[in-house]
């Protein structure tokens, strides 16, 4: 047998390696367009920012000790540039020689992973503007901050990258400004977690523009004026355009392989494409969302390296193992915030026209009494009918890595709100409480589906009618630091002794700082008569985030402002109920 592999980074040498731990005796060729294989992309930044101080720990392997360890015959700067499905070969090109040549194969596996998008702006060519993808262009972006004493860049586009990139270039001592098309950062999260990250980001320094389109680029001595739609423009020492990526289908198009409605390479769920001798895997495929059932594409190196071992198995051993697809559990640290998610936001449930409910809570990583216990907030979206959990985010300082991949893992075994009643954590003051963020979680959003909690939303504070009543909840002196305009104090301690004071007749929408005692409040009026109270999802903790946050975009403001009465700190909140 005679396997061909092209790419040879993520999905490319994880397939090759499993290839030769199943089959010891095949010929396997590993072509890769760029000088090194196997090397860990995802510490690109972290390179850069000088966290990874020594080069060679991003090698995983090189293409010698590939070869010695799997026998596998790696062809490094050698690009394929053409596969003939019908002869069975593939044509490559030599980068260093010129040399062409064509190799036969009887299975071919494309792992030719992402491009960067460079959208057609005017200089957008320029010295000194760089995209982030590989070891090249981590090497020509480190050398271009040293070399040219850069104290100043320009991020365009508030993604994964973009935001670690951030983070790398603020600890180098360069100041930041980042560009941001969307209303929000990190496309994959809803908005209301977006601003409890966008609130840190600010509070580090970072200038963000959102909203903002960039129109153009053009040179100035060394540096770099970024042009926007608004007319602004922004000089800087250097540009990283981190706008997003599409899957490189070149080989595959030219080979007349079908393409999916997401434009990635379409493969079946054993990640065969429509040639039956052509496997695929990683940031170029598409496959069935298991949450919206509709097609799409991850760019993770997890599921790219997972897809590697089961497309060798049915290589090998002849479509044996389905590919149960991903949920896009993916995790980022921003600063001291971690943020994660896994499923399908609210946001693109709603345009699949996925009934949800969202509910979202605010716990401590552990024991509030223990030291050094940190705020999380978790936003989860679930099925109204059954329960089924369809989306997980966190935003928190401590242990948000370990309550995504509880909640992801859930998520990808379709199970409901009530399994996270009743998970079962290992609890010790340090690591958690005895109820966890994740069994809170499930708590509440029970409470939701059985109408034992009613709850409304930040953004839905706007279509109060003018006879509804606001209760803050809170004690006296958190409502003086700063309160939902509008609200009257009634402090849950009081409220059974000042139920005279509320109209049994009107509405009435209660908050509190996290969600808690919002909800304690509404308990007491629920059972002494008031029938229609509702309590604010999130508190008024979220409210103030997705405030200030919508507030700074739509007037195009970049720079951290503060609510009247609003204390300047964005470092892990105090935790009040
Ligand atoms: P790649 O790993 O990109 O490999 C594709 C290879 O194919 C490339 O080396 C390319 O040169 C080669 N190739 C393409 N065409 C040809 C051809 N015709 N001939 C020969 N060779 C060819 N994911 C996470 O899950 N977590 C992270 O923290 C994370 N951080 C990241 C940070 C950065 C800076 C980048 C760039 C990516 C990050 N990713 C992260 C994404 C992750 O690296 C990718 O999802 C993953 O590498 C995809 O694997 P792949 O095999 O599909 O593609």
């Amino acid at each position: 047998m005679k396997y061909i592999i092209v790419g040879a980074v993520a999905g490319g040498a994880s397939t090759a390696a499993r290839l030769r731990r199943l089959d010891e005796h095949a010929t396997i060729l590993l072509f890769e367009k760029g000088e090194f294989i196997s090397y860990a992309n995802c510490g690109l930044p972290y390179y850069i920012g000088d966290v990874i101080k020594d080069r060679n720990q991003l090698f995983v392997q090189t293409a010698a000790s590939f070869n010695q360890r799997f026998n596998i015959d790696v062809r490094v700067t050698t690009e394929v540039t053409l596969i003939d499905p019908v002869k069975k070969t593939v044509t490559a090109v030599n980068q260093l020689t010129g040399e062409v040549y064509q190799e036969g194969y009887d299975k071919l596996i494309l792992s030719p992973g992402a491009e960067p998008l460079r959208p057609p702006l005017p200089g957008i060519n320029s010295e000194g503007i760089f995209t982030l993808r590989n070891v090249r262009d981590t090497d020509y972006i480190k050398s271009y901050i040293q070399q040219n004493q850069v104290t100043k860049a320009v991020i365009v586009g508030a993604g994964f990258i973009g935001l670690e990139m951030a983070e790398n270039f603020i600890d180098l001592g360069i100041d930041v400004t980042i560009i941001e098309m969307g209303n929000q950062i990190l496309a994959p999260v809803d908005f209301p977690v977006a601003a409890i990250v966008q609130q840190h980001i600010r509070s580090k320094g970072v200038s963000l523009f959102l909203n903002s389109a960039v129109t153009g680029f053009t040179k100035d001595g060394q540096q770099v004026n970024v042009a926007l739609k608004s007319g602004e423009v922004l000089n800087t020492d250097m540009v990283l355009l981190s706008i997003g990526v599409r899957p490189d289908t070149k080989l595959a198009v030219q080979a007349g392989l079908k393409t999916g409605a997401a434009k990635g390479i379409w493969v079946n769920e054993y990640l065969q494409t429509s040639d039956p001798d052509i496997y695929a895997v990683g940031d170029a495929i598409e496959f069935e969302n298991p949450v919206t059932g509709q097609s799409m594409i991850t760019y993770l190196a997890g599921p790219a390296n997972k897809q590697g071992r089961i497309c060798a198995n049915n290589v090998v051993l002849g479509n044996v193992q389905k590919y149960q697809g991903s949920i896009n559990t993916a995790i980022v640290k921003v600063f001291e915030l971690t943020v994660g998610t896994a499923g399908t936001a609210s946001k693109h449930l709603k345009t699949a026209n996925i009934d949800h409910i969202v509910s979202t809570t605010h716990n401590g990583s552990h024991a509030a009494y223990y030291p050094d216990a940190k705020q999380m907030t978790i936003q989860i979206a679930f099925s109204p009918v059954d329960g089924r959990l369809l989306s997980a985010q966190i935003a928190g300082y401590d242990g948000v890595d370990k309550r995504l991949d509880i909640l992801s893992s859930f998520i990808k075994q379709h199970k409901t709100i009530y399994d996270l009643i009743e998970f079962e954590h290992g609890y010790a003051p340090p690591y958690s409480s005895a109820k966890d963020p994740v069994n809170m979680a499930g708590f509440v959003a029970e409470n939701i589906l059985l109408k034992r909690l009613n709850i409304f939303y930040w953004n839905e504070l706007g279509d109060l009618k003018p006879d509804d009543i606001l209760i803050d909840v809170r004690r006296e002196d958190e409502y003086l630091a700063g309160k939902i305009p509008g609200a009257i104090n009634i402090p849950l301690d009081e409220i059974r002794t000042r139920l005279g004071e509320i109209s049994k007749v009107k509405k009435i929408h209660i908050y509190c700082e996290a969600g808690l005692r919002g909800y304690l409040a509404q308990r007491i009026l629920l059972q002494n008569g008031f029938s229609k109270v509702v309590n604010l999802s999130g508190g008024y903790l979220l409210w103030k985030s997705c405030v200030t946050e919508s507030g700074l975009a739509s007037n195009g403001v970049n720079k951290l402002i503060n609510l009247p009465g609003e204390s300047k700190n964005t470092q892990p909140l105090p935790m009040h109920a």
